[in-house]
């Protein structure tokens, strides 16, 4: 287990919940763009917000950001010592900064005040500033290189009686991003920060940092994430939701359950599942809902959710728990649908038990078991 760290009035590390991470894209010393931008991400569900401080107007910006918003502002440094003094000043919960751009004295001064303004420093290390001779030893950039690099700057930090700390190693390679955290996790008892960098747009990034974040935090590895997006940061945020709602380390609303649809499918799925989708974005309730594509399958494959559609020809079959509970017309399905979400009660919700599932198909076998496999259900 991590080391609990402090960060603004949010603790990180031990046993608690991964959090949530992002970073602003506006102009930080754009106060107004920025609060804006931050209570939009915290609408999503975003616990901690970086932002960049590249000047002097950007520090001085701080606290005018933090009394508007109401999750812990990171400052994030790059190469100019001062401003990591000066964005401490100015009320930073933590700073990031890479040491490998620092001067061993300017990290010194930092150290001291942060200890001063008692704040954690989060430690980033990449490729890109890789020691040289750490590089001849490896011959390239390989993960136990850049493990052997924070443990250097890490020292550097005890040394001065500084544990105030947080890790984070990134690759733009998923493999050396799984690699490289689970050495330092077995190694350094800091929170760490997950990432992959350089991600690129948003499927590629969504799909590069779950592959990487998957085995990690299911390993118990990673005490805060960011999905590096190039695009708006609140995907960010909603693609980090979904990875820890997926690996059930997190209750952040409902999730659709949607088969991949096949020649039994006698509905259009994907629209009701696109409509259902969308229906589900206006409840918080933590459940699961299913949309299948037939009534043969639907409500046994579905049977942990809460809620269940499963489709037939011009009808549907709403069911609960794999209960059939009502048939309905096609056209009455998300009105029927809405109901029966609107009436789970919340309680139930929140305990982490709820399913709703909303399963569509195009038989009508009500009542009947699967008399055959459902392709999505087959090893292929
Ligand atoms: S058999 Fe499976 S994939 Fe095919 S429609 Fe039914 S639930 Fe969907």
């Amino acid at each position: 287990m991590t080391k609990s760290i402090k960060i603004g009035d949010k603790i990180i590390g031990g046993a608690r919940p991964v959090a949530i991470q992002s970073m602003t894209n506006t102009k930080t010393h754009d106060v107004e763009e920025t609060v804006a931008q931050i209570l939009e991400l915290e609408d999503h569900g975003c616990e901690i917000i970086r932002v960049a401080v590249p000047d002097k107007e950007a520090a001085l910006a701080l606290p005018k950001i933090k009394e508007r918003i109401h999750i812990p502002l990171i400052a994030d440094i790059h190469f100019d010592p001062e401003l990591a003094l000066l964005a401490i000043e100015n009320g930073a919960d933590k700073i990031r900064i890479n040491p490998g751009n620092l001067k061993d004295d300017d990290i010194e001064r930092i150290i001291k005040k942060a200890q001063e303004y008692k704040i954690p420093i989060r430690i980033g290390v990449n490729s890109g500033t890789l020691e040289k001779e750490i590089l001849e030893k490896y011959g390239r950039v390989t993960p136990e290189g850049l493990v052997e690099s924070l443990e250097k700057k890490i020292k550097l930090f005890e040394e001065k009686g500084f544990d105030d700390i947080v890790l984070s190693v990134k690759s733009s390679n998923v493999r050396d991003t799984i690699e490289v955290n689970r050495l330092i996790a077995k190694r350094f008892p800091y929170p760490i920060h997950l990432g992959v960098t350089e991600a690129g747009l948003k499927e590629d990034a969504v799909i590069k940092s779950a592959l990487a974040f998957g085995g990690l935090l299911n390993d118990g590895i990673g005490d805060t994430i960011r999905v590096s997006i190039t695009g708006n940061p609140v995907e960010e945020v909603e693609a980090a939701k979904k990875i820890l709602k997926f690996l059930n380390l997190k209750n952040s609303g409902p999730e659709l359950i949607s088969c991949p649809t096949c020649g039994r499918t006698e509905i259009d799925l994907i629209g009701l599942a696109e409509k259902v989708q969308k229906l589900l974005e206006t409840t918080d309730k933590d459940i699961k809902v299913a949309v299948m594509g037939c009534v043969v399958n639907g409500p046994g494959e579905a049977k942990e959710a809460d809620i269940g559609v499963a489709g037939g020809k011009g009808k549907a079959v709403i069911f609960k728990k794999g209960e059939v509970i009502k048939s309905v017309e096609e056209s009455q399905i998300l009105e029927a649908l809405k109901e029966e979400i609107e009436s789970l009660s919340t309680t139930h919700h929140l305990k982490g038990s709820g399913f709703a599932a909303v399963q569509l198909c195009g038989r009508s076998a009500q009542g009947r078991p699967p008399t055959f496999d459902c392709p999505d259900q087959g090893p292929g």
